[in-house]
Formats: C-alpha cells, structure tokens, sequence
C-alpha cells in the first residue's frame, strides 16, 4: 500500500489516519524529517495555521517540506492545512508563512461569527457516489474555516458553499470555493475526516498513486 503521511503536529492525526486506511492507503504520523522523506503523499490537517507554522520551524519541516512540493510531493491540506499550502493569504497574522504551491489568494477565518461552525452537504467535483447508500453530496463541517478568495488559472475548483446548510438556514457564504486542485495539492476548506465520509481521502489516495489520467502532472 502506498504511505501517506498526516503531518502530526498539531489537529485530528488519528481521525485523517483512519480515512487514509478506509481510502486503501497506509496513514502514518509524521513528526521528523525521516517519516516526511519516507512518505508517497501528506496530509496536512486542520488546527491553527499559526501554530502549525511555527511548529514547521520549530521541528525544521518547514523548509523540506517546501521543496518537496515545488518537486511534487502529493498534498492534502485540510482548513489550516488548506492556509497552509495557499501561495497568498489574507486575515493572518503579521509574520504568518505559508509552505505555497498553489495559486491561491486564502482567506483566514473567512466566515463570520454567525456562521463560525457549521455542517453543510456539497456537491464535490472527483467525489461521485459512494459506496453503502451514501449520496453523491459530501456532508462537510466548517470550523473557523477560510475559503478561497481568488484561484490562478492552473487551479481547479471542487466545490463551492451551497445556498443552504444541513438545516436549511441560508448560507450567506454561497458560491465561495471551498475546494480545490492544483496538479497533486488537494485543499478543502472543511474537515472530512470527522464526518465518518473517506471519499476525499480516496480522491487524495487516487492523486498520490497516479491514476487520474496524469493530471497530476501539470
Ligand atoms: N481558523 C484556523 C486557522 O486560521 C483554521 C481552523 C481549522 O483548521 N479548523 O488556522
């Protein structure tokens, strides 16, 4: 099976692990340079992008991991995670970094009070219909989520807010991207992983081994 790592700093490591194995693939935490060199793909959960940056210092990540996508290394970075590999954020702190590699301009904690958390079923590009009566909608949580502001011509988007939530309030956010791929770097602006749905971990597998028609390549 093919190795993805879940970057293990910071966030819900054993939640994303699960949806790795569910996906077919083998989930392992990675803390250190060794594990980040041994791993086909990562992903990058959510928790506090600031953190998670600082963390990437602290533990001298943050520059490996920088080349290693600039060469191709397969990433999936979930709400922090999506900030995190956003070439351009707005709403973080002053001397916030990002790793980049995707053209994106990402907003920071884009949803207002009202809104702050939130469940919503979406219709995600690359997630069709599951398996054990599972629909082709996608149900997502939102927790002090970004969105995408502006994407680069190279950026594909997934999927963008609906017009209501799971309990038919209007979401005043319809239409922002909250998913989206560039070549083998997978953002969502949502957490999958707690909602018990592995389908964009599949999706993220399916990047990591190829098969997706070699668009993984531009
Ligand atoms: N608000 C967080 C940040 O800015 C992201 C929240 C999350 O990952 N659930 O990093």
């Amino acid at each position: 099976a093919l190795n993805v790592g879940v970057l293990a700093l910071q966030g819900d490591v054993r939640e994303h692990v699960a949806a790795l194995e569910a996906a077919g693939a083998r989930g392992v935490g990675v803390r250190r340079l060794a594990e980040l060199e041994a791993v086909d793909g990562l992903v990058i959960p959510g928790g506090e992008s600031t953190t998670i940056d600082k963390l990437l210092q602290i533990f001298g990540l943050a520059d490996p991991l920088r080349a290693m996508i600039k060469e191709g290394l397969p990433v999936y970075g979930s709400c922090a995670g999506m900030i995190l590999l956003a070439d351009r954020i707005v709403g973080g702190t002053a001397d916030q970094r990002t790793l980049g590699g995707m053209d994106v301009v990402v907003r920071r904690n884009a949803f207002g009070r009202q809104v702050d958390s939130f469940e919503t079923d979406l219709e995600m590009a690359g997630v069709s219909g599951g398996a054990a009566g599972e629909g082709a909608l996608l149900r997502t949580a939102f927790i002090r989520a970004p969105w995408i502001e502006e994407a680069g011509p190279d950026v594909e988007v997934l999927a963008r807010i609906p017009a209501v939530d799971t309990a038919g309030r209007e979401l005043a956010a319809a239409g922002k991207i909250v998913a989206a791929r560039q070549g083998s770097l997978l953002a969502t602006a949502f957490h999958p992983e707690i909602t018990g749905d592995a389908r964009v971990h599949a999706l993220f597998v399916g990047i990591v081994a190829g098969d997706d028609g070699g668009r993984s390549a531009g």
